[in-house]
């Protein structure tokens, strides 16, 4: 299988669940603190090496505790975790976050680390990148990186999956540089200036990129490549907490990409991945692996499973 390199984010999510969340100036006491490993970058890396991809993440932590603990995370999840530079003049990047009984959520992230992610770094990507292996990358990092890291990739023949969260305007000189972008709904309508999904994905697509994916939470996705804009129907389960979804979502489109597997059957294996990752909790502890993917659905992938 072709290899995945990840270029992106790793942050420690610091938990607090409260009975509510706290006005201005206000302090409220909350339970036990959970520190959680995350960052988009990583988690989409998790959610790839726990399907069965061959997985590498180029990113950068602090001197921190916090730092030592992602990078221990990363390698017992099968994810090569040798590229991740640790900077002792950085604190690792934390997501603060507040969550009520209930559901409701506040979050801040300092990105400490992650925002000195530079042209060293993109470079030390691409270069484990041959023909047919595919960059993975969020928008978590310096957008300056993502786009030097996305002409790079393509000279040397790799693949590009670029999901653009949190949302962020997409010149259309990268656009076209994308084998496949990925959007949730609310980033669609941010990015395509359009209240419909398809429309949005539609406009995108004429912009450049090969295959543009909107994922629709329960209700699956769509995706729109030269042929027109096409759903794909959701796997149903009782979800308990949608955190992570997006990310097992992107992790598994990886794998099915990188296993060459066509479009609308890699976006059907994400699908399962992301509707899988919402039936417990957390972000990374709720990632799937090929047999919950195969007792829950029944699903089996071939090409994944040699
Ligand atoms: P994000 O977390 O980025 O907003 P989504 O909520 O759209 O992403 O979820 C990503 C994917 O996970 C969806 O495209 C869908 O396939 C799957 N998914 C998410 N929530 C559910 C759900 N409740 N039931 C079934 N599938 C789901």
């Amino acid at each position: 299988m072709a290899r995945i390199v990840v270029l992106g984010s790793l942050n420690i999510d610091l938990v607090v669940t409260v009975p509510r969340l706290p006005q201005p100036g206000e302090t409220v006491l909350g339970e036990r603190l959970g520190s959680f490993p995350g960052g988009k970058g990583a988690n989409q890396a998790v959610a790839a090496a726990r399907l069965g991809g061959q997985v590498a993440i180029v990113g950068r932590v602090g001197g921190d505790s916090f730092g030592a603990e992602l990078i221990e995370n990363l390698e017992s999840n099968g994810v090569d975790a040798s590229h991740v530079a640790r900077d002792p003049a950085q604190p690792t990047g934390a997501a603060l976050i507040y969550v009520e009984h209930g559901g409701h959520n506040m979050i801040a992230v300092a990105p400490g680390a992650n925002a000195t992610v530079g042209p060293h770094d993109a470079e030390r990507a691409v270069a484990m990148l041959g023909p047919g292996d595919l960059l993975v990358m969020q928008l978590e990092i310096p957008f300056a990186v993502v786009e030097q890291a996305t002409l790079a990739a393509r000279r040397a023949g790799a693949m590009v999956l670029l999901n653009a969260a949190p949302a962020q305007r997409l010149k259309p000189e990268l656009l076209a540089q994308l084998d496949a972008l990925v959007i949730n709904e609310r980033e669609a309508t941010a990015l395509g200036d359009l209240e419909d999904p398809s429309a949005a994905a539609a406009a995108l697509r004429t912009m450049g990129a090969k295959v543009v994916i909107v994922t629709l939470g329960p209700a699956g996705s769509l995706f729109c490549d030269d042929a027109g804009v096409h759903r794909v129907e959701p796997f149903a389960v009782k979800s308990v907490d949608s955190t992570g979804a997006g990310d097992a979502f992107v992790g598994a489109l990886a794998v099915g990409l990188a296993a060459k597997l066509p479009s609308e059957a890699a976006i059907r294996f994400a699908n399962a991945a992301g509707a899988a990752a919402t039936c417990s909790l957390g972000a990374q502890a709720a990632l799937p692996r090929l047999d919950d993917l195969r007792r829950l659905f029944g699903l089996h992938v071939p090409s994944l499973e040699a």
